[in-house]
């Protein structure tokens, strides 16, 4: 079982409940947290893995030719990403728009391009030992931002056995849909605010839309706002599966670096129903 835990904005708690969720299963069965929010991941703060391996991680880039070049276009025609381009006499790669996907070099009539492996960050392994479970993250170099290749190798790694949370970045872009791909059931984590709103309207057509994936919404700091949360998710039957109430020493623990279920403990019950209650979702 594959549960993605995405939020359409940063900060609303996300990262609180794919803890919550990885270490209240870890108790029972065997689970690997993967933090797939490469470009700030911060599961770790609250897991203290062992770290057992770290290797470096890249992308293959572009390398134009321009003896061989004969300036066709082909290779800016297949990039999906505007990676590469013909501009007067010479063709232009964009290391740091380039997802290393390959098609230019498989698009050149003229065999002029060639590959060069680029880092763009570290993937690490380890073990959690408190409650046990494996631990996996990807960390891209500061200014890179490549985030989709690095999420695309990690969900690659995830075993056919147990159940994997990953801890999908913030937002609506690509690596969120990278991060998403093949998953089970996407947990959306909103605020009941009308921000919380706009931005969980825009994860909803990913998951549910382009995705076609079963999803349920976690509300955080519930009671603050107002209930347009509550109205979409009813209107659009999306089924809100857990609602943690704003509450200032959830703030304090987290700041602190502590996980919510250890901070209180009487939470594991409300996330043991919510992952019964995602078994069924997805057994529907
Ligand atoms: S496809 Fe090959 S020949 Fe055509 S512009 Fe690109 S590098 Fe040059
Ligand atoms: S490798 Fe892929 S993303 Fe990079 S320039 Fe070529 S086509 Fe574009």
């Amino acid at each position: 079982m594959i549960i993605t835990v995405a939020s359409g904005k940063g900060g609303t708690g996300k990262t609180t409940v794919a803890v919550a969720l990885a270490m209240t299963l870890a108790e029972t069965e065997r689970v690997t947290l993967m933090d797939a929010d490469v470009e700030e991941p911060n599961a770790h703060l609250f897991l203290h893995p062992h770290i057992t391996k770290q290797e470096s991680f890249g992308i293959l880039i572009p390398h134009v030719d321009e003896q061989k070049c004969k300036l066709s276009g082909e290779c800016a025609r297949v990039c999906q990403f505007h990676a590469i381009a013909v501009l007067g006499q010479h063709v232009m790669v964009f290391p740091e728009l380039c997802h290393g996907c390959g098609s230019c070099t498989l698009a050149c009539p003229e065999q002029a391009i060639h590959e060069e492996p680029s880092p763009i960050g570290t993937i690490e392994t380890g073990v959690v030992e408190n409650p046990p479970m494996d631990f996996m993250r990807g960390t891209l170099d500061v200014g890179e931002a490549s985030a989709t290749p690095m999420i695309r190798e990690l969900k690659h790694r995830i075993g056919v056995e147990g159940i994997t949370i990953v801890d999908a970045p913030p937002g609506n872009s690509c690596p969120v849909v990278e991060s998403m791909r093949q998953s089970d059931f996407v947990i959306l984590v909103t605020e009941p605010t009308p921000f919380g709103l706009h931005d969980l309207k825009s994860a909803v057509q990913i998951a549910r839309g382009e995705m076609n994936l079963p999803a349920g919404v976690v509300v955080n700091r519930d009671g603050i706002g107002d209930d347009g949360v509550d109205r979409f998710c009813a209107e659009n039957s999306i089924p809100i599966i857990l609602r943690i109430p704003m509450d200032r020493r959830i703030a304090e623990a987290y700041s602190d670096g502590i996980s919510l279920v250890k901070a209180f403990p009487e939470y594991r019950n409300a996330f043991l129903e919510m992952y019964r209650r995602i078994e069924q979702e997805v057994a529907a």
